[in-house]
C-alpha cells in the first residue's frame, strides 16, 4: 500500500500556485486519503485487523505500549462552547472550577506517574487560547521540570500563537494536543465558538516550531460512520503526520448538549483504531476517554487492531479511569511491556 504524506502547502515545487489552487489539491490529497480509508472500512473483519497488525509490526513494536498520564493543571470557566465538555462555562455541570494549580503540585503529580510507568506527562488546561504572562511562564517552567525528570512533556492549552509555540519549544516541549476532534463537516454540530481551520492553524503552528503534534478525535458525539472516516482523512494527510492520535470514546456528561448521545458500537471502534493504524503507521495511536467502561477483552482487541498507548490513572482530565493497577493488570495478562 502506498502512503503518500506530501501536503501541498508545504511543498516548494508549488509555490507558483495561488493559495486557493493549493488549498484545492490538499482537498483532492485528503479526498484520496478518504477513499483508502472507505476501502479498508469495507474490509470484512479479520482481513482489516490482519492487514493493521502487519503493518503495526513493520513499523513498531506491537508488544509494547506506552503509558502516558494526563493532569487537568487548570479546571473548568472555559469560555468554549464544545458539547462535549464538562469544562465549558456555558453548561450546568457541576464541576468544581480550580484556578492554574501551583507548580510544585502537577510537578509531584509528574513523579507520581512516572513512578507508575508513565513515560509521558501531559498538562491540560482549559483555556480557549494560552494567556500571555505570569500563567504562560508557569507552563513554561512546569514543562522545562517533567522534560528534567526524563519524561515526554506534553501540553493541551487551547490555540497559541508561532511565537508561544517557539517558546514552548525552546523550554523542551515534546508534544501539543490539539484534538480535530470531527470531521470538517461535522464540527460546527458540536463546536460554534471556533472553526476547524483555526484547529488546523494551531497545529500548523506547532508543526513549524518542530514540536511533535498530538491530535485525534471522539467517537460517540452523533457523527456518523463517514465524519469518522472524513476525521481520519484529515489527519492522515498532515505533513507531518500526527506522532500520536487519541482516539477518544464520549463520556457523557449530564448538563452537556450530548448527555444523552447514542453509544458507538465496539466493533466501529476496533475498525477505526485499524484502520488509524494502518493510515498512520508510526503514530502512537492511543486509547484515550471512555477506557473505563470498556471491557479487557475490547481494549485487547484494540491493541490487536494497532493501538500501543493508553492514558492512564484515576482520571483524564475531569472524566474516571480505572488507574494504573487494572492496566499493568492487563499487560501482564497479555505478555506485553509497559514502554520505557
Ligand atoms: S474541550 Fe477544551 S476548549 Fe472545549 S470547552 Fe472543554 S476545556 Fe474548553
Amino acid at each position: 500500500m502506498q502512503l503518500c504524506n506530501t501536503n501541498p502547502l508545504e511543498n516548494p515545487n508549488q509555490e507558483t500556485l495561488s493559495n486557493e489552487e493549493k488549498l484545492a489539491q490538499l482537498s483532492k490529497l485528503e479526498q484520496d486519503k478518504l477513499n483508502k480509508i472507505q476501502e479498508l472500512y469495507s474490509l470484512s473483519f479479520s482481513d482489516l485487523i490482519y492487514l493493521a497488525q502487519s503493518v503495526h509490526r513493520d513499523n513498531n513494536n506491537p508488544n509494547e505500549v506506552q503509558f502516558c498520564t494526563l493532569s487537568s493543571i487548570k479546571t473548568g470557566a472555559c469560555p468554549e462552547d464544545c458539547g462535549y465538555c464538562a469544562q465549558s462555562s456555558r453548561y450546568k455541570t457541576g464541576l468544581q472550577i480550580e484556578p492554574l494549580q501551583e507548580e510544585e503540585k502537577i510537578l509531584t503529580e509528574a513523579r507520581q506517574a512516572q513512578a507508575n510507568g508513565s513515560t509521558r506527562f501531559c498538562m491540560g488546561a482549559a483555556w480557549r487560547e494560552i494567556p500571555e504572562g505570569k500563567q504562560f511562564d508557569s507552563v513554561l517552567r512546569m514543562v522545562r521540570e517533567v522534560k528534567a525528570m526524563g519524561m515526554e512533556p506534553c501540553v493541551t492549552l487551547g490555540m497559541l500563537n508561532a511565537d508561544q509555540a517557539q517558546q514552548l519549544k525552546e523550554a523542551g516541549l515534546h508534544s501539543y494536543n490539539h484534538n480535530i476532534d470531527t470531521s470538517r463537516d461535522y464540527y460546527p454540530e458540536v463546536i460554534s465558538t471556533r472553526t476547524f481551520d483555526d484547529r488546523l492553524q494551531t497545529i500548523s503552528h506547532v508543526q513549524e516550531a518542530g514540536i511533535h503534534v498530538c491530535s485525534g478525535g471522539i467517537l460517540g458525539m452523533g457523527e456518523t460512520q463517514e465524519d469518522r472516516l472524513s476525521m481520519l482523512a484529515t489527519l492522515a494527510s498532515m505533513d507531518p503526520q500526527p506522532s500520536s492520535v487519541p482516539i477518544n470514546v464520549l463520556v457523557p456528561i449530564a448538563g452537556t448538549p450530548l448527555e444523552a448521545a447514542d453509544p458507538i458500537d465496539n466493533l466501529d471502534l476496533v475498525r477505526l483504531v485499524a484502520c488509524t493504524r494502518i493510515m498512520l503507521p508510526k503514530a502512537r495511536v492511543r486509547l484515550s476517554a471512555g477506557r473505563l467502561t470498556m471491557s479487557d477483552e475490547l481494549q485487547t482487541l484494540c491493541f490487536i487492531a494497532g493501538a500501543n498507548s493508553i492514558h492512564t490513572g484515576d482520571k483524564l482530565l475531569t472524566t474516571p479511569l480505572a488507574g494504573e493497577s487494572r492496566d499493568h493488570r492487563l499487560m501482564e495478562r497479555l505478555g506485553m511491556k509497559v514502554a520505557a
